[in-house]
């Protein structure tokens, strides 16, 4: 029998009750193929599923890998029977034009390609329609393509929900051609908001005993810092010069994969999550402040978050080691840097002690600590 703390629905006041875990469970998490001609691999991994697909994304995205997919498929059992537009925001909206298409219908597998927004809808059309689905990212920005939730938006741009499933994709084909060719800024944020993943994990976790999925996720989540500590700065050169790299590939390979299985490993159909901290806590709370949403990059704003952590849980070394990092790729150290005062900050700090993202924490926390941790990051 195993014991841990339970995550529980926003609002609900006994947060940390403990929940048991019967005895069976199953834990399913994406495979993937990697490198400069991944897209040959579909026909091996797409054919057990049927022979029509239909591709859905972004322009850009479809742009970028059009012809490799037709490439691919060309010779092959596969069928490519259109490109579909996901629409201009992920919304259901969008997704129910989508279920109405007759290519959506006739087909026996969705292609998603793009960024997060992308996927998400092609993800939520394909479960509602109860066809497999494979994913292209073309960006390394987050996990989207690797993970089981869609970040759900309203027609007018707004945040609506998390929708979480149960169902993965069935491979993850990560070009890292297109990746390499992509724009430079997308892997620089999603560096930010990927390192911020062990951190946040292993602070939510800190002091438990684990079931077998739960210390997996947390003990994999220090991949999402090693990696982009090692290879971060090399891989936004790379990606600026085009280059197809080892520390492009890494990078790509842990922002996309490593955090999308930690973060289905960490989190079991929302009854229990250690996904997410102060860093996110942060972001949220900012996002209050008329305009913070709109002129700031999540990715930025969380990878500096996780410094703010750090100092409120008294880690003066990693703190260092991290500031240095992020110093050296340009990503922010302080709250001038993102245009935040202090006294915003205080307005601001009763609501991250409230959020979400912090609720599995080992203590609660106090709006004097994040204000003092606040006051050496002016
Ligand atoms: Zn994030």
């Amino acid at each position: 029998m195993i014991f841990v703390r339970k995550f529980v629905k926003k609002g609900q006041k006994n947060k940390h009750m403990r929940e048991t875990i019967g005895t069976d469970y199953s834990i399913q998490i994406p495979s993937y193929t990697v490198g400069p001609d991944a897209y040959r691999m579909i026909p091996k991994y797409c054919s057990l599923y049927g022979q029509k697909a239909v591709v859905i994304g972004g322009h850009k995205a479809m742009a970028a890998a059009r012809e490799k997919l037709l490439a691919a498929t060309e010779h092959s059992s596969i069928t490519i029977t259109g490109f579909l537009h996901y629409g201009d925001e992920a919304t259901y909206e969008a997704s129910e034009v989508l279920q109405k298409d007759p290519l959506v219908q006739d087909a026996d597998m969705i292609f998603a390609v793009g960024g997060g927004k992308a996927v998400d809808t092609s993800k939520v059309t394909a479960l509602a329609l109860g066809k497999p689905f494979f994913t292209f990212p073309t960006i390394a920005s987050n996990c989207a393509a690797a993970s089981s939730v869609a970040i759900m938006y309203n027609p007018d741009g707004s945040f609506r929900e998390f929708r979480h499933y149960l169902d993965t994709e069935k491979h993850v084909f990560i070009d890292t051609d297109i990746i390499a060719n992509a724009p430079w800024e997308y892997l620089w944020a999603g560096i930010g908001d990927t390192y911020a993943k062990y951190y946040e994990v292993s602070a939510s976790s800190r002091g438990e005993q684990l079931p077998h999925f739960l210390a997996t996720g947390v003990t994999l989540s220090r991949m999402c810092m090693e990696t982009l500590l090692r290879f971060g700065k090399q891989a936004i050169d790379d990606n600026k010069a085009g280059i197809v790299s080892e520390a492009l590939t890494e990078c790509a390979l842990t922002i996309i994969m490593t955090t999308g299985w930690v973060s289905m490993l960490v989190a079991r159909q929302h009854t229990m999550d250690y996904n997410g901290g102060v860093a996110h806590a942060l972001f949220y709370s900012l996002c209050e402040l008329p305009g913070f949403d709109e002129t700031h990059i999540h990715g930025v704003v969380v990878g500096f978050g996780v410094l703010l952590q750090l100092l409120i849980f008294g880690e003066t070394e990693e703190f260092e080691k991290l500031r240095d990092f992020n110093r050296q790729i340009g990503l922010p150290v302080s709250f001038s840097e993102i245009g935040v005062t202090l006294d915003q900050v205080r307005q601001i700090a009763p609501r991250m002690t409230r959020d979400e993202d912090v609720e599995h924490f080992p203590f609660k926390l106090t709006v004097e600590q994040v204000m003092e941790a606040a006051g050496k990051l002016r």
